[in-house]
Order: C-alpha cells, then sequence, then structure tokens
C-alpha cells in the first residue's frame, strides 16, 4: 500500500552487472539483476567455484626444491 507518488515520471534505477558491466535496469523485469542476464549469473558462480577449486589445489603443488 505504498504511495504512488510520482514514481513514473522517474527513470529506473540502473546498476551495473558485476560481471561484464552493462547497465540493468532495477526492475521486476530485470529477473537477474544485478546481472544482465541468467550467461553472466551462471558463469559468475562458475567462476567462484572454479577459483576456490583452484585454491584447494594448489595446496598440493609439488615443489622441486629437494636439491640441497
Ligand atoms: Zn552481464
Amino acid at each position: 500500500m505504498a504511495p504512488n507518488h510520482s514514481d513514473l515520471s522517474k527513470p529506473p534505477r540502473i546498476v551495473l552487472c558485476p560481471r561484464c558491466r552493462t547497465p540493468v535496469e532495477w526492475v521486476e523485469a530485470s529477473r537477474f539483476r544485478p546481472f544482465c542476464s541468467a550467461r553472466c549469473k551462471t558463469y559468475d558462480l562458475g567462476a567462484w567455484e572454479s577459483e576456490a577449486y583452484r585454491v584447494a589445489a594448489s595446496e598440493e603443488a609439488p615443489l622441486s626444491n629437494e636439491s640441497e
């Protein structure tokens, strides 16, 4: 029950997609906000997972420093 003052005359709020910096209108229709699309949303999640995996895997990196 929010009073609908003059929202129609205001432009929608614009945010930048964290993935590709595409301006996204912060409206109901932008289902993947703050991302511009489902692709960017899933890509970001995938990048985060692979980053975590890489950190975990790097602990097993062999050290070739055995000659003393
Ligand atoms: Zn994007």
